[in-house]
């Protein structure tokens, strides 16, 4: 969470960009919700291949991004969350045939108990010699923010600290390198967690939209959905056609930061020419647009009605000059635990 050193006259919004893909289950059997069918997957992969998209590891591309390295355009990255064994039958294979990488978030303490559901620690170490990376998803998809009866904050946040340290431990052990990335369960990330996981040298990944840049928030960077509702290849097409929007995102809340219902955001332009952009949209799950209020250099939006419990999205819109089809996106993540009287 540094400093930002962009000088206005040098900065060039559209450079090394990198899209990230998250998956879960590639199944025809399994929930609709958090599902891709092996037929639809392969539509993407074969878009992906014949499209001109460098599918690229995502340690290394991260790496080079916060280096300041050159990514090569069209740089996508492959995630699955939760290692389902359907992956080995359905997705893998076709990955390996490209000699694509991916990267798995992983939770130890569900695989060590439930064999036939997810991926073995064996077949895990397989697919690592195979280019895959293997990664922390926390030691059993708990939710990490919401603090259970009978926990102080204190003790609350110890055991989330200890189920990512033991999480990396065991693929440290088991894989036999640990790369320090994190997918949050459930995309649910909170200020103290993104504190511990920067100073402990973790690189963090929500499931909120958008692309990484590199003046993204290395602690809660964004992934696009590509399953369920997302499956389809017209939608996935949008996606793959965006930049992050430039925006200042180390002064952007932690979705629990709710102090009002509906909550105003704040978005700080990096660039100021964009604050005079009128095509600039906003739209909020479940409502359609939001009112947005521009300034000199920041533009304020919120929600027409209240957010309803649990997890809801900012997402904002700008189309990219002289690039007909292309759109800055960006995505803020809300989390209404409780009504705000
Ligand atoms: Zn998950």
């Amino acid at each position: 969470m540094g400093p930002l050193n962009l000088a206005a006259e040098s900065f060039d919004s559209s450079a090394n960009q990198l899209v990230i893909l998250q998956y879960h289950h590639v199944d025809p059997k399994t929930p609709d919700s958090t599902s891709i069918s092996p037929q639809q997957f392969l539509i993407h992969m074969e878009h992906l291949a014949t499209n001109g998209y460098q599918i690229v590891r995502l340690e290394q591309a991260i790496d080079k991004i916060k280096r300041g390295i050159a990514l090569a355009d069209k740089s996508v990255a492959i995630t699955f969350d939760d290692g389902y064994k359907n992956l080995a039958r359905f997705a893998l294979p076709e990955l390996q045939k490209r000699k694509w990488p991916a990267t798995i978030f992983i939770n130890p303490g569900l695989l060590e108990k439930h064999s036939s559901h997810y991926l073995s620690w064996d077949e895990l170490k397989h697919w690592s010699l195979q280019g895959m990376t293997i990664a922390n998803h926390g030691w059993q998809h708990d939710y990490w923010i919401r603090r259970e009866a009978g926990y102080s904050a204190k003790e609350w946040q110890q055991k989330i600290k200890t189920s990512i340290l033991e999480t990396e431990k065991s693929i440290k052990q088991q894989i036999g390198v640990s790369h320090k990335l994190v997918a949050y369960p459930y995309g649910e990330y909170d200020t103290w967690l993104q504190s511990w996981l920067i100073d402990n040298q973790f690189i963090s990944f929500g499931q909120q939209s958008g692309v990484v840049a590199s003046y993204s928030d290395f602690s809660a960077l964004p992934r696009y959905p590509a399953s369920g509702v997302y499956a389809d290849i017209s939608t996935l097409k949008q996606k793959l056609n965006t930049f992050a929007l430039p925006i200042d995102y180390q002064k952007l809340p932690s979705p629990l930061a709710m102090t009002e219902n509906p909550p105003q955001l704040h978005l700080s332009w990096l660039n100021e020419s964009f604050a005079v952009d009128t095509r600039f949209a906003c739209y909020v799950s479940g409502q359609g647009k939001a009112e947005i209020l521009a300034e000199v250099k920041r533009v304020k939006i919120q929600a027409q009605k209240p957010l309803n419990l649990g997890r809801s999205r900012y997402n904002c819109t700008l189309p990219v000059k002289g690039k007909p089809n292309y759109y800055y996106w960006f995505s803020q993540p809300w989390l209404s635990l409780e009504s705000l009287d």
